[in-house]
């Protein structure tokens, strides 16, 4: 694990590097308990809006989604093969979010209605996205992990304000037993591009002080919002810096962020091979290929009707 102070050196060597980069930090104080991670996934929320051809407010959403997802990364053991899933799924227009994360650094995920309409609401004078009204206040967030153990551990909470990033510390807390304060934000560019997308999760673990808490609350509720600290020129290093002022922080961990679909063709005919042979052979009698859309990244796959051959086989070794 790399530790360095969070020094001016440090700083313009991690903008050199990253520039536009997306990229998550880890920084902690020399002496308390306490983490924070800061994420920028501008370019991933943009890549995700693309890929789905999302509307404004979906945009918003899936964003804020994304950076949870990457910010409940924390729960995995770095540079592992370990990975989480996201899933929201509330009341509103939007229906179903899902996002996975792994431990490297890379996320993918898709929506229900990619073209939900735009909600606004008044918050400060400002107009803002209402993402409440898109998610829905009602429902839940499930968040599967997979750590490598054959076996994935499911949790599920009710959502709390359908404005995600309240919900995911609501998860922290009720699931893991992990204080945290948790933001995430999108702020959009007028043609509707991703100008923005951040979020940052402060996480005290046993041993803190009540005055340390107790402040951290405090500065925490005092911070602009991401995208205002983004727009200034913020990076995730000068943010961690900010939370942790007059603490010597200090960076121990690193990563880029990137949306990165792992699917391939036989990913594809796996998903294929679920459905009943009987389906199968119906679709190939009106059709000539089948066609595999990823969820994930819109990549279509197409077979022909050998793979049907394929099957039967599979089956048969399966049988023996
Ligand atoms: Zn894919």
């Amino acid at each position: 694990m790399l530790i360095k102070e969070l020094s001016q050196e440090v700083k313009k060597d991690l903008k050199d590097y990253f520039q536009d980069r997306d990229y998550m930090v880890i920084a902690v104080p020399k002496k308390e308990p306490i983490r924070v991670y800061v994420v920028k996934a501008t370019n991933t929320v943009e890549t995700a809006r693309r890929i789905h051809n999302l509307s404004p407010s979906a945009t918003v959403a899936m964003g804020r989604a994304i950076v949870g997802a990457l910010l409940l990364t924390s729960l995995l053991k770095h540079a592992t093969n370990q990975k989480l899933l996201l899933k929201i799924e509330g009341d509103g227009p939007i229906g179903v979010i899902v996002v996975e994360a792994d431990a490297k650094g890379r996320v993918r995920g898709f929506v229900g209605n990619p073209q939900v309409d735009t909600y606004l609401k008044e918050e400060g004078g400002k107009r803002k996205f209402d993402v409440s009204k898109v998610v829905g206040k009602n429902g839940t967030l499930t968040v599967v992990k997979e750590l490598g153990t054959g076996k994935p551990y499911t949790s599920v909470v009710p959502l709390v304000s359908g404005e995600i990033g309240q919900d995911i510390a609501y998860y922290l807390y009720q699931s893991e037993q992990i204080p945290s304060a948790v933001a995430v934000g999108v702020k959009l560019n007028e043609d509707g591009s991703v100008r923005h997308a951040g979020g940052y999760l402060v996480q005290t673990l046993g041993g803190t002080s009540e005055k340390v808490k107790e402040l951290l609350e405090k500065r925490v509720l005092e911070l602009p919002s991401v995208t205002e600290m983004m727009e200034k020129g913020m990076r995730p290093e000068d943010i961690a810096t900010e939370i942790l002022k007059d603490m010597e922080p200090q960076l121990v961990g690193l990563k880029e962020i990137e949306y990165y679909c792992p699917c391939n063709e036989e990913t594809a005919k796996a998903s294929l091979f679920l459905m009943e042979t009987g389906e199968l052979e119906e679709l190939f009698e009106e059709n000539e290929l089948a066609e595999v859309t990823c969820n994930f990244c819109g990549r279509v796959y197409r077979f022909d009707k050998s793979v049907l051959e394929e099957k039967r086989e599979k089956e048969k070794r399966e049988e023996n």
